[in-house]
């Protein structure tokens, strides 16, 4: 069994339960509209172009949505030395003043496979723990698990 295996049925019998829950859809115009190469919401779009002709995708620049909740299972910590070990002098600066509001993760697996934080459109995906909302903000690759750094939501 890899290292890697071994984490997974870790996570799986004592990690934390969390919901991930990802928002897709069909790209709204708004999202070309003032740069055909560059994707960026327009609320000014939305404006000129009301509903119900049009669709409001309420700053997630999609249509046509579907909310996609899985349950995973992490180890999670917002200890500052832990999280200090992992990430760089410059991310903790930022921590420093509001480590409440965040999360490290320590693996993330679904129904016994890895849930892969590194392709997630972080934009719209929300982590859900203990009623509480977070996005995710970062993430990285160890050889065991992955890291993912969580901030709350307001
Ligand atoms: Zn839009």
């Amino acid at each position: 069994m890899t290292h890697e295996e071994q984490y997974i049925r870790r996570l799986m019998n004592k990690g934390y339960d969390i919901s991930v829950t990802v928002i897709t859809g069909d790209k709204c115009p708004c999202m070309t509209s003032r740069d055909s190469t560059v994707s960026e919401y327009s609320a000014v779009w939305h404006e000129l172009n009301p509903a119900p002709d049009n669709e409001h995708c309420n700053g997630t620049g999609l249509i046509n949505q579907t909310n996609t909740v899985t349950s995973v299972k992490s180890f999670l910590t917002n200890e500052l030395e832990t999280m200090a070990t992992y990430l760089s002098k410059q991310l903790m600066t930022e921590i420093g003043e509001k480590h409440n509001r965040y999360l490290m993760m320590f693996g993330c697996v679904a129904a016994g496979v890895k849930f892969d934080l590194s392709i997630l459109d972080r934009k719209n995906a929300t982590f859900t723990y203990k009623s509480k909302n977070y996005r995710l903000i970062h993430s990285f690759d160890l050889d065991c698990c992955q890291i993912g750094l969580l901030f709350q939501k307001d």
